[in-house]
């Protein structure tokens, strides 16, 4: 027996009303479907506009869906809101505090709010996980944008759900401050949580996720393990250094381009279905060139994105 997935989405469409006069409406959403599976780190990749939002907020109950359904934790959202809202915790793209309570306040009111006993309040442990129980009795105001962040997300966990989802949980932020989030999501991950993360950064989706669905412009357009994704490129990227300046670039049939970056630099993109490298140095040989030095590139996601996006 297989285990049910932690949130099954199926052919999901959402609509959004004109926005005025003359306007047409927006179709976000265009019959999603995909499953995600229990225990992993599931990316939600697409570029700014795709409808990755859209869809966290419809499992989210902000947003009300046009058409489909979704399933979370096994309960319809449509027909069972409470237990589905239960099995989830999310963190908004948006960052939005009561700028008067504090880190502590905001986990105890939040508590309140799922109607947890006092005794069975998560909240220090929960600061100590997220590293602000040094803050707890700092105003939200005075906490800086990182903290903000960690804060949401240990909010987010008051209730103990299943499923943590995290909208763009890095866009715009630093490099350190995307290094302790990546670091946070995969504890609470070895912790037994499900984590759906949104992104548009190729690269955390690459190094986070063990599985990725790609979404551009309201439609699924891939959904696989990563390295499944990342095996899907088959164009590869070899630069040559040769002997002496190049009149041209060497374009060849077994070639899908060829430039010349520098006066004796060539890179050569190839199908690895259709030639090798060795195949692609004779070619270069062949027109009197001499070899002095190769570099090749491996293939990696945003490859992938572009092949199946056509996105250049
Ligand atoms: P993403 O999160 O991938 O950047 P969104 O889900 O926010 O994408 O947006 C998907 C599309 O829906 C965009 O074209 C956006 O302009 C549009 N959209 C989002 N929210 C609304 C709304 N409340 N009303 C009308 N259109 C919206
Ligand atoms: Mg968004």
């Amino acid at each position: 027996m297989s285990t049910p997935p932690a949130i099954r989405i199926d052919n999901l469409v959402k609509e959004y009303a004109s926005p005025g006069p003359g306007e047409p409406p927006k179709l976000a959403l265009k019959g999603v479907s995909f499953d995600v599976p229990q225990g992993g780190i599931f990316g939600l990749l697409g570029p700014n506009g795709a409808g990755k939002s859209t869809l966290i907020n419809i499992l989210a109950g902000l947003v009300t869906k046009t058409e489909g359904s979704a399933e979370i934790w096994g309960f319809d959202i449509g027909e069972n809101p409470r237990n589905a809202k239960r099995s989830i915790g999310i963190v908004p793209q948006e960052i939005v505090f009561d700028p008067f309570f504090t880190p502590f306040e905001v986990l105890e009111n939040q508590g309140g709010f799922y109607g947890i006993p006092k005794s069975e309040r998560r909240s220090e442990e929960l600061l100590r996980a997220v590293h602000l129980w040094d803050k707890r009795d700092a105003y939200a105001r005075t906490l800086s944008g990182g903290m903000k962040r960690r804060l949401l997300i240990a909010k987010a966990m008051v209730h103990s759900p299943p499923i943590l989802v995290l909208d763009e949980p890095t866009a715009g932020v630093d490099v350190e401050l995307r290094r302790q989030l990546w670091e946070l999501v995969n504890e609470l991950n070895a912790e037994g949580v499900t984590v759906v993360l949104t992104t548009h950064y190729l690269e955390e989706a690459e190094q986070l996720c063990d599985r990725i669905a790609i979404i551009n412009h309201g439609e699924l357009i891939a959904e696989k393990p990563t390295r499944e994704l990342v095996g899907m490129a088959r164009e590869k990227v070899v630069a040559v250094t040769v002997d002496k300046d190049l009149g041209g670039p060497i374009m060849e049939e077994a070639f899908v381009r060829a430039e010349v970056v520098q006066p004796r630099k060539l890179e050569i993109t190839y199908d690895r279905d259709k030639a090798s490298a060795g195949q692609v140095l004779s070619i270069v040989q062949s027109h009197g060139y001499a070899i002095e030095d190769v570099t090749t590139r491996e293939a990696d996601l945003e490859d992938v994105f572009v092949q199946l996006t056509g996105s250049g």
